[in-house]
């Protein structure tokens, strides 16, 4: 049976994108919301909604007995989870599918290999991928750790092997610091993980951060949808992502691509994927995958026409890909800006009442946002509230667009980093496209 309803395990921006998509062939929503979000926009257009519980993540959107209740209540055949939240929990994929509904993501199994870092660098090493050199797996012992840094040579980088969203990592300058920096990031992983395997790498100087997107179809056939830049970061997050990247050439692109479709066709992987990579003096390192939708997903979906919520959706039903490595073109150039809710420059969170809204439009721009006049933004969440995404035909294009799009969004009542957007495109280095993962971080420094 083909997919008819599809649950969204989500909010915010990302509800509303998937809502879209299912709509726009012939599928019912069902909302999932906590209290916080009885007034969203997802909410409101989904056909069927059910609050699953308070405010706090963990007893709504984390909540796994709410949402399969939820599913089960509205009669849903499939489930959605966006990104974050349940969306890289491998058992929440399992319990989907033992109750006999369609999990939109990929296989159980990818994900837990995936989601444990060690595991990840290890098959993506037998896969082909280039890495970050460092420890052979995961490390506990200090003078085991000593030797694989004097090895690969300091500074190195402890991870966390449960990682996620830039914590449980520290950089150990010297042999002296090593014990004392990896215990707090194992402190670190351990409240934040539950879990404290920590591994070592190479912790490259200047790195850009370079991504690929990638699609199986779960029987052995994968492609790439070319790369994303995500290069301008604060705290090892995303705040701006360029398709494609201003240093990639397009037989970079095909070689390196194929490379990675090729991996993911090897493992029969299924739906939507990232293979990240650092890259620096024109060598890709494979850093993480991440197996589910990215926020910035939005650019490549520009860049090559696809819809990724549709593809994902045509894969959990079981239907092939919807176009062959050969068919798929990239042309032109995207680029989107995450707006926060919190202030530009120093970033302190500002939830509240949006007392007026309007949002850019115009010829080649796209805002994914639940945001309109009158909204209340709960403070319980992320911050992001919306992504304004830009094509031109070339990346000169599309950044002067961008200027006037960034120009036409009003958002009152609360502060966004619409100011920090537009101050960034205006910088040399943005434009002509020559910034690296620490550009955003010594900018900033130098502003304050
Ligand atoms: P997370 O899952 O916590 O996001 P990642 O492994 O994806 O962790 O790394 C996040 C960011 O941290 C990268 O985009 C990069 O900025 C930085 N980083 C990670 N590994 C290295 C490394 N070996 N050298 C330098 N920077 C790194």
């Amino acid at each position: 049976m083909a997919i008819s309803r599809i649950l969204i395990a989500n909010r915010g921006e990302i509800a509303l994108r998937i809502h879209r998509a299912a709509h726009e062939i012939g599928i019912e929503t069902v909302a999932v919301h906590s209290t916080a979000d009885a007034d969203a926009m997802h909410v409101r257009l989904a056909d069927h909604a059910v609050c699953i519980g308070p405010p706090a993540a963990s007893e709504s959107y984390l909540n796994i007995a709410a949402i399969i209740s939820a599913a089960e209540i509205t009669d849903a055949d499939a489930i959605h989870p966006g990104y974050g939240f349940l969306s890289e929990n491998a058992q929440f994929a399992d319990i989907v599918e033992a109750h006999d509904i369609k999990w939109i993501g990929p296989k159980p199994e990818h994900i837990r290999t995936m989601g444990d870092k060690v595991q990840a660098k290890k098959t993506a090493g037998a896969l082909g991928l280039p890495l970050v050199p460092g420890s052979d797996g995961a490390v506990s012992d200090f003078d085991e750790m000593r030797r694989v840094a004097a090895e690969i040579g300091y500074p190195v980088l402890a991870k966390a092997a449960a990682g996620g969203g830039g914590r449980g990592m520290k950089v150990i300058p010297d042999d002296s610091q090593m014990e004392s920096l990896v215990r707090q990031a194992m402190n670190e992983a351990k409240s934040a993980f539950g879990d404290d395997t920590m591994y070592l790498e190479k912790y490259l100087g200047d790195p850009r951060h370079i991504e690929f997107q990638i699609f199986g179809d779960g029987n052995g056939k994968a492609i790439h949808l070319g790369e994303r830049d995500c290069s301008l970061q604060r705290r090892h997050q995303k705040v701006f992502e360029e398709a494609p990247s201003p240093v990639i050439s397009s037989e970079e692109r095909d070689r390196m691509g194929g490379i990675v479709a090729d991996a993911m066709a090897q493992m029969s992987y299924r739906g939507a994927g990232t293979i990240e990579f650092l890259w620096e003096n024109g060598e890709f390192y494979f850093i993480e995958m991440n197996t589910r939708l990215q926020v910035e997903h939005p650019v490549t979906e520009a860049i090559t026409g696809m819809d990724l919520v549709r593809e994902q959706i045509r894969i959990a039903d079981g239907k092939p890909l919807s176009v062959t490595q050969d068919e798929l073109r990239f042309s032109g150039h995207a680029i989107e800006c995450r707006i926060n809710a919190e202030d530009p420059f120093n970033f302190t969170p500002s939830p509240g009442k949006v007392d007026y809204y309007h949002q850019a439009g115009g010829m080649h721009v796209r805002v994914d946002s639940g945001l309109y006049g009158g909204y209340t933004i709960p403070p319980y969440y992320d911050s992001m509230i919306a992504k304004l995404i830009v094509y031109g035909r070339t990346r000169e294009g599309c950044l002067m667009r961008l200027r006037r799009a960034l120009e036409e969004m009003v958002i009152e009542g609360v502060n966004t980093s619409i100011p920090l957007h537009e101050e960034l495109i205006r910088q040399p280095d943005i434009i002509s496209g020559d910034y690296t993962i620490k550009w955003l971080e010594n900018w900033l420094a130098e502003r304050a």
